[in-house]
């Protein structure tokens, strides 16, 4: 099980206040978007759930688990990156296992983790390549991979789709969809795309200059906008 529950999280950089007490609780098992213009935080409160900023304050949990002061590789999340950064050197088997090895994981259950992927995100006859023989769409799957199989209880996703090309990300809209539902794990997504949070999420949470301006479903924005921005952003009928 893991819910997590955000309280009063505080960030900034030198005198500028990026994340000005965010208070969210997403539960187990949702897909929820972190939605909002470019430099209103979404990337800041996602690195932060996943320890790589910190704090100036607040308190985050995963299930029971107080994590805001364990370090990022000891709290079981696992996060995709915008610009998916594959090592170039390593085929695509080697990308997928390297991170299992490097922890000490026997190697029949790296092998069986690793199939098991490649099934899921169909990429078994990609196994053998380098990533600079893959397509945009295909390191992107592979990126993924390399998150999931960790078995992690939390998934985040930066703009995981922003690099593709307009037909393929819809495609990839489709198959993340696909993935939470056989998964079952507790997604947070972020984007800029309304249209891309509106379709994918349980919830959205619109971000506004490091605030939330509301936390609801796709229909409760849309129907209900909170405020003016959420209206505007969402282009909701008001
Ligand atoms: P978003 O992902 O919503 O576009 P970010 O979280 O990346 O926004 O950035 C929010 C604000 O924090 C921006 O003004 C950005 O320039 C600033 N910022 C982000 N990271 C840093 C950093 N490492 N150092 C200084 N300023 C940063
Ligand atoms: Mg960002």
């Amino acid at each position: 099980m893991a819910p997590i529950r955000i309280d009063n999280l505080r960030k900034g950089f030198g005198s500028l206040e990026v994340l000005k007490g965010i208070d969210l609780d997403i539960a187990d098992g949702e897909f929820v978007c972190f939605l909002g213009p470019s430099g209103c935080g979404k990337s800041t409160l996602l690195r932060s759930i996943a320890g790589l900023e910190k704090l100036d304050g607040g308190v985050i949990r995963l299930g029971e688990r107080d994590i805001t002061h364990e370090p990022s590789a000891r709290r079981d999340i696992a996060m995709v990156f915008q610009n998916y950064a594959l090592y170039p050197h390593m085929n695509v088997r080697r990308n997928l296992s390297f991170g299992l090895a490097l922890n000490g994981m026997k190697r029949g259950e790296i092998d069986r983790r690793v199939e098991n992927v490649a099934d899921i995100l169909r990429i078994k006859e990609l196994l053998g390549r380098k990533p600079r023989q893959l397509s945009g769409g295909q390191r992107q799957r592979v990126a993924i991979g390399r998150a999931i199989v960790r078995e992690p209880k939390l998934f985040l996703l930066d703009e995981p789709l922003s690099n593709l090309d307009a037909g393929l990300r819809v495609t990839m809209r489709v198959e993340l969809a696909a993935l939470h539902a056989r998964l079952g794990t507790t997604m947070i997504y972020v984007t800029h795309d309304q249209v891309e949070a509106m379709t994918l999420s349980d919830r959205v949470v619109v971000l506004d200059k490091g605030k939330v301006s509301q936390f609801g479903t796709p229909l409760e924005l849309f129907y209900q906008p909170a405020n003016l921005f959420v209206a505007g952003f969402i282009g909701s009928p008001r």
